[in-house]
């Protein structure tokens, strides 16, 4: 490391409103940036093909007709009620 010598002081900066009030601000609740949610995406959901209408996903048992359980690694959820049915792999 070498010592350099100290440069000339550097300009203060200008007092721009010097006069003006500082205004006590109060400590604001941060909101959080809110990732988008995600819709579903229905068509996702169902295949037709030649009239006829697949359906993609589980369907809940205990919601019916209508209710799709969401896909996981190992496992099959109700948004709407929870419940969960785990896929027996073994
Ligand atoms: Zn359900």
């Amino acid at each position: 490391m070498s010592k350099q010598p100290a440069p000339a002081p550097a300009p203060a900066p200008a007092p721009a409103e010097a006069a003006a009030p500082v205004e006590e601000k109060k400590p604001e609740k941060k909101e959080k940036p809110k990732a988008p949610k995600r819709r579903i995406q229905v068509h996702k959901l169902y295949k037709a093909d030649d009239g006829s209408l697949t359906r993609l996903r589980k369907e809940c048992p205990r919601c019916g007709r209508g209710y799709f359980m969401a896909q996981h690694g190992d496992r099959h959820t109700c948004g709407h009620c929870g419940f969960t049915t785990y896929a027996s792999k073994a």
